[in-house]
Parts: C-alpha cells; structure tokens; sequence
C-alpha cells in the first residue's frame, strides 16, 4: 500500500490526486464549511540553543537581539488579541536556558488567573528541552504545565520526523521518537494537540510518506491528533539552509492531498495560506483541506524568513465563500462560534 501510495503521490496527474483527495475530505466534512480560528502566536523568547539549521528566528544566548517577554507584555497581547476577537493563543518560544520551570507555571497561572483565555502552547521540542534541563519525566512535566492551565499543545518543532534528516538539520533537538512520544503522553493525559509536518529540508518522498505513517501509527493508538498542517520550508536568512530551493505549489498541493489520504484517521487539514498565499490556500481546499488555519495576529518566526500573507476576517470570508465553501470561525476543538 505504501509503495502504491508513494507512486501516486510522485506520478499521478495533479487534478487526479486532488479529486482523491477531496473524496476523503467530503466524506468527513459532507457540509462543505470551511473553518478557521482568531488567534495570537507569542513566542515569548527568541533565546535557544538548538541551532536548527532552517531557523531564521532564533538568537544564540547574549546576543544583543534576544529576549523574553515579561508576563504583562504576553498579558497586554492576549488582551489585544481577545479585543480583536482572538479565542487563544499560541505560546511557543526558543530553548531558552536561563528560564526556570517555575517561570512556565506562574506564567500559565498568571494568564488563567488575570487574562483568561485557551492555551495552546509548548511544542514536544520544548517539552522534551524542559525534561532535559530541568531533569523531570516527560510526563511529569506535560502534568505540571496542564494543572497550571496548559489546555493543548500544538505540533510545532515536527519537521521530518524521520530521525536521519533530523540528524542533519535539527540534531540538538527531540529526535523522530522522542517527539511522537512526547505527543502520545500529552494524548494520554487528556490534552488534545495539533500535528505538523516541515517538508523541503532534504528529505525524500519517500520520506515525507514515512513522517505521515508515523503519525497516522499514533493516531491509531491515541485519536489526540485534532489537525494535520503542512508547509515548505521558508529558506529566506535561514542560518544553513537559504541556498535551498523554495518548494512550489505543485509540491504543496501534492503533499497536503498525500496528507489526506494517509491520515484518514485524523478529523481536519489546515491550509498553510500563510507561507502558500491566499490563492494556494484556496486551490488547497480542493486537495484535501477542510480549515484555515488561523488568522494570526501576530507570527515573528515565519515573518523571520520574510514571508508573511496578511489578511481579514472579511477577507478569509470571501476566500473560503469564492472557493465554494461556507465559512466558520472555530475554538481549537473546532467547536464553532455562532457569527
Ligand atoms: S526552530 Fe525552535 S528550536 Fe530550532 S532554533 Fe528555531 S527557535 Fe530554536
């Protein structure tokens, strides 16, 4: 099955492999609404230590550009966000080694408590980093950050979860295992999270099938995976990778329509319209998508790489209506939100 799948995925015409696709997707999303959420991504600190080549957004320790946030500032942006009709956050930040575990917990408590709103943040990446310094079990640490008010955690830092390229461009960071364990432990302590995958870092075909089985593989076991979202890497200032070649949107459509068909035990697909543009975006919903994603106040580490589509609520609107669909704005348990 495999092997067919990798041939379809290399050698089926486009629109065939879009209309597979879409089969899938209108078989779990028969009423043609195509969601999305209001949200802020606050990456609270640009301090890490990983060195991941394809990061424009980091900054080595001392250096004259790092910093992390104190809790009014986060506090002042959910409040900015909520005002703008913002329903959660995205709180993801470098592998900071000055930070203490206590700062996460009192930062957490201190949002439920003065600016209450859901929390999905803290990637397998930094989880596994917090259980490295601080010397915790991995679950230990997933329990902590839920009682201080963690709701969900999403799917960054995944790439390639195939431990070969990850030896090359992520090497000081949570392996292929290590990550989809961290996600099984979240699932099973309740949380609910999101799952990525960051193609065009030099792995092959057959590899990008790999990362999707393996996800599919815990799926299986845990049904905590809420959303599959994919994207190519943005190579622009990158520290080793901006001599690669930016994938097109062939590649893109192809690989969220692979997406779909290996993932049929995962309920939506986001369109990546933020790296993609807004037209791709609205073409991907005929390749399988049934989301989109997220209207995003604020995204500093793709906008690192210079690349960053901005829209409106209007907007997204008309977008998902024009392609044929009736929009919807979503909590991240893709309840809906009356207009
Ligand atoms: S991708 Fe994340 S972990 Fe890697 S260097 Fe950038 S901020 Fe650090």
């Amino acid at each position: 099955m495999m092997r067919d799948l990798l041939d379809f995925y290399e050698r089926a015409p486009l629109i065939e492999l879009g209309a597979e696709a879409d089969r899938v997707r209108r078989e779990k999303h028969p009423d043609d609404v195509v969601t999305f959420i209001i949200d802020r991504n606050i990456n609270y600190t640009n301090v890490c230590v990983a060195d991941c080549g394809f990061c424009a957004f980091y900054r080595r320790p001392k250096h004259h550009e790092g910093y992390t946030l104190s809790f009014e500032q986060i506090g002042k942006k959910i409040d900015e966000t909520k005002a703008l009709g913002g329903v959660q956050i995205l709180i993801q930040g470098g592998h900071n080694p000055y930070i203490p575990f206590q700062w996460y917990l009192d930062l957490l408590k201190y949002i439920k408590t003065y600016h209450p709103i859901h929390i999905h943040g803290f990637s397998p990446s930094e989880i596994d980093f917090f259980s490295t310094v601080f010397r915790m079990d991995a679950k230990d640490v997933i329990r902590e950050l839920q009682n201080a008010g963690l709701d969900s955690i999403p799917g960054g830092g995944g790439e390639i979860l195939v431990q070969r390229v990850r030896d090359i461009v992520a090497r000081k960071k949570a392996g292929a295992d290590r990550w989809l364990e961290i996600m099984e432990l979240a699932h099973q302590a309740g949380m609910k999270t999101t799952v990525t995958m960051m193609y065009g870092i030099g792995e092959t075909n057959a590899e990008r099938l790999e990362h999707l089985v393996r996800v599919r593989e815990v799926q299986a076991r845990t049904g905590g995976f809420t959303a599959f979202i994919c994207w190519p890497l943005q190579p622009e200032n990158t520290p080793t990778m901006s001599q690669q070649p930016k994938t097109d949107a062939v590649t893109y459509l192809r690989t969220v329509a692979l997406a779909r068909l290996v993932l049929d035990n995962v309920p939506n697909l986001q369109a990546s319209w933020v790296t993609m543009g807004l037209k791709i975006g609205q073409l991907s919903l005929r390749f399988g998508c049934n989301d989109f994603g997220s209207l995003m106040i604020e995204e500093n580490v793709v906008s690192a790489a210079n690349t960053t589509y901005r829209t409106t609520v209007e907007e997204l609107d008309r977008l998902i209506r024009d392609a044929g669909f009736a929009p919807a704005r979503r909590r991240q348990d893709y309840s809906l939100i009356a207009a």
